[in-house]
């Protein structure tokens, strides 16, 4: 869409002038969809578990009233609906505080190795749950940041891997491989899994807010759909570079490249 504005006049000296200015109009549109999209799926996401918390608080003030076998089971699912619009929540607030900053360059010295081997201790009671096994290999990488948001990034990416690959993986393929290097003035990160892959049709769409491949699934799993657009932003933010790579049957690749530290800055790593 081109927006034409058309301005003339007559200067005193009876000289004539006219302004011809032409406004694509197409992005601004395509901004504003998203924004409308974004608080209509945000608003979806919220509905439901709030709908099926307050089923549950009318069930249990009527028909449920004196059944207290009934009032464990039901609390039991209402906290886990709370939960997830809890997760939901902190979410959307994570992503709105990394936009409201991403013209600032995060400085902080921050150690990545540290960093995967913290999220590879977190995480390993998820992976021993699914029988996932990890395979780490670090070296000392330094870069410019922000060490909660790097830690996010790392932390959704080894997730993911556990959740939607690796766990699905058939047998002596369950795991996941992160690999930490120093290429060419670049941290290089990544993140293997040998799982069922991504249709390549999904792979542009998967940074998307609230886009997942299979939305049950993903809801199962406690995921949000905003994990890649989260990585995504913190990425952008750092002046790095997120590329996803996937053969379906074969597995899953995130690799994450950001600008390394500076040697001259190297000594105040914490
Ligand atoms: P979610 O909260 O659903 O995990 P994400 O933004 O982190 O949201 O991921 C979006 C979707 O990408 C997931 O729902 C899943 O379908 C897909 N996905 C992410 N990582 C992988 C992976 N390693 N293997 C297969 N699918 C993946």
């Amino acid at each position: 869409f081109l927006e034409l504005h058309v301005a003339a006049w007559v200067w005193p000296s009876g000289a004539q002038s006219m302004l011809l200015s032409l406004r694509d109009l197409s992005e601004s549109r395509r901004v504003e969809r998203m924004r409308v999209d974004f608080v209509a799926n945000a608003s979806h996401e919220l509905r439901t578990p709030l709908a099926s918390l307050l089923g549950f608080v009318e069930t249990l003030q009527g028909p449920a009233r004196d059944d207290s076998a009934a009032r464990g089971k039901f609390l039991k699912i209402m906290g886990e609906q709370a939960r997830r619009m809890t997760r939901l929540v902190d979410d959307l607030l994570s992503l709105s505080r990394i936009e409201q900053h991403l013209h600032l360059l995060p400085q902080s010295p921050v150690d990545m190795a540290a960093i995967v081997r913290h999220i590879a201790d977190t995480l390993t009671p998820l992976a021993q749950d699914s029988e996932v096994e990890f395979i780490v290999e670090t070296a000392g990488v330094i870069v410019p940041g922000d060490r909660d948001e790097l830690l996010r990034v790392v932390e959704n990416l080894v997730e993911n891997a556990i959740k939607y690959g690796a766990s699905e993986a058939p047998d002596g393929l369950r795991r996941v491989e992160i690999a930490l290097v120093a290429q060419e003035r670049q941290c290089v990160l990544s993140v293997r899994d040998f799982g069922a892959g991504i249709a390549p049709e999904h792979l542009p769409r998967l940074t998307e807010r609230f886009y997942r491949v299979d939305a049950g699934a993903s809801r199962a799993k406690g995921g949000t759909g905003l994990g890649l657009a989260i990585v995504k932003h913190i990425v952008a933010r750092h002046r790095g570079r997120l590329a996803i790579d996937s053969q379906p049957g074969q597995g899953t690749t995130c690799t994450v490249t950001l600008p390394l530290q500076p040697p001259a800055t190297r000594s105040r790593a914490g």
